[in-house]
């Protein structure tokens, strides 16, 4: 989100406006990830389905980037022909953003050929850009200009989204890459060795973007509590301290903090400041059996991460927990699965994902052996989420007759507004449109297994019309 969200507001810097849909785009970039299997089938079928975009449209360029593109640019520039540009989540994004930008002259120009003309053949005349982003740019040797470089930096930050008639939120990457070579993850292979953006820049980029009217500031890293500024040192509670302290009525989020490198002064930051940094932490557990977590070369025992569970929990009031865990790793047995069926039911989860274990290309998983049937699999899934919604249908009974303050993001479809708590707890209630964008107080009268259901009980809107503002 951080990676589409930067990308967004540099073509928005050009002069590009978003469309709502495919057919009415010049360029469409799909940001791809490659996490599991099935999220790359997903990127093959909607593949397919652009061709006949681009049947119809000749000069419509389409490009890959992202984690897919890191790892089978070759073979996506071989299979489709239709495909304009492949740049990996590897390649330098600066270096990108400036092949962008050479992309959006060459689409105006075919444009006009086109619509000129209206003769296919003409814009064949204009020659194309190499496809291949890196090897254009290096064949090039081309000179950046300090403008470009400037905003690409930014660009590669993340930057704000805000679909029409929603809340404006933004996502910064603080960190990329990742260095722990978990077995079953790819990560380490699409997007390289660990880096971290300097603190300056990041309380710089945070400020900008709550002074253009962002809410929400999620801080984004595949690690984030392993956050080593390269300029002072800064640890990551030192730049959750700096961002708190930033003036603005906002929230300040941060996903995925690794158990094995959660401390103390970053749960004492988060009780610190309460108004700013929100009382949620998504904690990911991956397994409940220490052997799994040992294979999974994660650091931590069931043990250590129950302790950490029972820090956080001791240490930021209120705390809501979430998290993501795999089922059926290689060679994972049922009694192991049970563990962590208990771990889950033990914590209590707010909120979980969880996935069975996808087979992933380049990992030393891999190759491990896996005795264990595609079905076993399914049905540790099934009744692992069974439990985990259990789970969180007791955590988010806790809220049932207090106030809560929320940040309104849209209206659903049902008529009601859409809000979140700093728990991160989805709370619907009838109220003004115009208070997306706003915080405000909710009575909680209901808990379902998704959302909260609660009444309106103050608002901006309410200060106003109570000193006669406003009707
Ligand atoms: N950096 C984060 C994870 C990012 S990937 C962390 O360390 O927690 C998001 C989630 O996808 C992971 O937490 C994991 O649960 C899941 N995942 C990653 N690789 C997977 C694989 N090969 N099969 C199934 N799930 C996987
Ligand atoms: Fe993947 Fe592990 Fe890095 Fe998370 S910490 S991105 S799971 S290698």
């Amino acid at each position: 989100m951080a990676d589409s969200a930067g990308i967004a507001s540099f073509l928005e810097g050009l002069g590009c406006v978003q469309v709502e849909s495919e057919s009415q785009a010049d360029l469409i970039i799909i940001n791809t990830c490659a996490i599991r299997e099935k999220a790359e089938q997903k990127l093959y079928s909607y593949l397919g389905e652009l061709v006949d975009f681009k049947k119809n449209l000749p000069y419509l360029k389409i490009g890959i980037i992202g984690c897919v593109a890191s790892y089978r640019k070759q073979e996506m520039l071989k299979r489709f022909e239709y495909i304009s540009f492949v740049s990996g989540a590897r390649d330098e994004r600066t270096t990108f953003l400036t092949y962008l930008a050479d992309v959006i002259v060459q689409l105006q120009t075919e444009k006009q050929f086109f619509s000129a003309t209206a003769l296919v053949d003409d814009v064949a005349t204009v020659v194309p850009l190499e496809r291949d982003v890196k090897a254009a740019m290096s064949e090039r040797n081309a000179i950046i200009p300090a403008r470009l470089i400037k905003e690409g930096s930014q660009a590669a930050m993340g930057g704000t989204l805000a679909p029409v008639g929603e809340v404006k939120r933004s996502f910064i990457n603080i960190t990329t890459g990742c260095n722990n070579y978990c077995t079953f993850c790819i990560v380490p292979f699409t997007r390289g060795k660990e880096t971290s953006y300097p603190l300056e820049d990041i309380v710089l980029r945070v400020t900008h973007e709550v002074a253009a009217g962002a809410k929400e500031i999620t801080l984004i890293g595949q690690n984030v509590n392993s956050y080593t500024c390269p300029e002072t040192g800064a640890r990551f509670a030192a730049l959750l301290e700096a961002v708190a302290q930033i003036p603005g009525e906002f929230w300040v989020r941060y996903v995925s903090p690794h158990p094995k490198d959660m401390t103390r002064d970053v749960l004492e930051a988060m009780a610190r400041y309460p108004e700013k940094l929100c009382a949620w932490c998504h904690f990911p557990l991956q397994s409940g059996s220490s052997r799994i977590l040992e294979l999974m070369n994660r650091t931590y025992t069931k043990e250590e991460y129950l302790a950490q569970v029972a820090l956080i929990r001791a240490l930021v009031p209120g705390v809501s927990l979430s998290t993501d865990i795999i089922v059926g790793f290689p060679g994972e047995t049922h009694e192991e699965y049970l563990e962590t069926r208990e771990v889950s039911a033990q914590v209590g989860f707010d909120m979980a994902y969880s996935f069975v274990y996808s087979r992933r290309k380049y990992t030393k998983a891999y190759s491990m052996g896996d005795t264990c049937s595609a079905e076993e699999k399914a049905g540790r899934l099934a009744d692992l989420q069974e439990v985990l919604r259990a789970g969180s249908l007791v955590a988010a009974q806790r809220y049932v007759g207090k106030n809560l303050r929320v940040l309104v993001e849209k209206r659903g479809a049902n008529g009601k507004l859409l809000a979140r708590s700093s728990g991160n707890h989805r709370v619907v209630f009838d109220g003004d449109a115009l208070l997306i964008g706003t915080f405000v107080e909710v009575h909680v009268v209901e808990a379902g297994q998704s959302e909260l259901r609660g009444e309106l009980i103050s608002s901006p809107l309410m200060i106003f019309s109570e000193h006669g503002l406003a009707a």
